[in-house]
């Protein structure tokens, strides 16, 4: 299909494309051809062009690098299983996430067709790096950084924004080994838990260091004033079957508003299932553990789509959660929106789109 680029592109003379195994790329450390770049000044966005993905330079004042405005996103496109087509799951979702997170940390909203515009515009250019094999995905990273090289302490006045894009391997996801948080923080009320902000990942490695040492995979994040309320995992939504009801820490500024989250309690809704996005209490799931009510755990984010839980650690105890294969829920869900984002099965819901 041809179009009219919408911004200006300047093609690579040297495809890297031939140089790498994209169906068995390590995640994250390969690029595409093409980076978007559009940079914000005198407050306009401009000169959103196309160019060949490379280094950039930037002054050591830099503003983001001190202060802290930095923001992301994460999202894929797969290969349609007619070998041609390529799927581009839910954007729109993550365009608004984006200017959620903008505004909390005072940084311009980005435009729709910069946004979306320009991952369809790098897809169309870079269609061949995504992968064919069967589980992998060209990872989409748009984010946007504060620019100003100044080093007083106030909202950068230019920004940059990108987008490139990376073909990730089929994220095989082994179950994870959890430990519930009761010391550090990952988000507190009026914070910025429920923005995409660098900042946030920072924070969380340390704690995370240390679970790992503990031989945890990773955090179940409970809410700073008490600690005796579930957030989040990781860096996925956390969600347990118990008695049959799919049920979720309801959303808040602590908790980030995930796209998968939304995309697997819409389908449990449409399946008739009993969902319910509450505060869930850690005592209520052990609880549900030593009753033999829980039935299922796991996280729910881009990366792996589903990642089930397989052991709760909580006050020097580890749980066995039962295991995967009996997983009636998290197994049929995590199918159907693989063959929802790779047109195996019809998309009522709107989410993907074909390019
Ligand atoms: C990105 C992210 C998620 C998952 O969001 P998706 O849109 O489903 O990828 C959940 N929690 C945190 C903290 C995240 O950064």
């Amino acid at each position: 299909m041809q179009t009219v680029a919408l911004f200006p592109i300047q093609k690579t003379k040297h495809s890297k494309l031939h140089e790498v195994d994209i169906n068995n790329a390590p995640f994250g450390k390969v690029f595409s051809d093409h980076i978007l770049i559009a940079d914000y000044v005198e407050g306009k966005w401009r000169d959103a062009r196309i160019v060949p993905y490379g280094d950039i330079t930037i002054s050591p004042a830099t503003s983001a690098l001190h202060y802290g405005q930095s923001i992301f996103e994460g999202l894929k496109a797969d290969r349609h299983i007619n070998g041609k087509n390529i799927c581009l799951f839910r954007p729109e979702a993550n365009f608004l996430r984006m200017n959620i997170s903008a505004e909390r940390m005072c940084m311009p909203s980005i435009t729709e067709e910069i946004f979306i515009g320009g991952i369809r515009e790098l897809l169309n250019l870079d269609r061949d790096w995504v992968p064919t094999s069967q589980g992998c995905s060209l990872y989409i990273r748009p984010f946007m950084f504060a620019t100003d090289p100044y080093i007083g302490m106030k909202p950068s006045q230019t920004y940059k924004f990108m987008i490139f894009t990376s073909p990730v391997g089929a994220y095989y996801s082994a179950p994870v080994k959890v430990k519930v948080e009761q010391h550090y923080t990952r988000a507190v009320k009026g914070g910025t838990g429920y923005a995409k902000f660098s900042g946030n990942y920072a924070a969380s490695m340390y704690p995370t260091k240390l679970a790992a040492q503990q031989g945890y995979d990773q955090i179940i994040w409970t809410d700073g004033q008490t600690h005796q309320f579930i957030e989040e995992a990781g860096t996925m939504n956390i969600m347990f079957v118990i008695d049959g009801k799919l049920i979720t820490p309801a959303t808040g500024d602590s908790i980030l508003k995930g796209v998968t989250r939304d995309s697997v309690l819409t389908i449990a809704r449409q399946w008739g299932m009993t969902v319910e996005e509450r505060p869930v209490p850690v005592a209520e799931v052990i609880d549900a553990i030593k009753t033999k009510r829980l039935q299922e755990a796991f996280g729910a984010g881009t990366a792996a789509t589903i990642a089930h839980i397989s052991v709760i650690g909580h006050e020097g105890v580890d749980y066995t959660l039962p295991p995967i294969h009996e997983r009636e829920f998290s197994n049929k869900v995590y199918r159907e929106l693989y063959d929802i984002k790779h047109g195996i099965k019809p998309d009522p819901y709107g989410w993907v789109h074909v390019l």
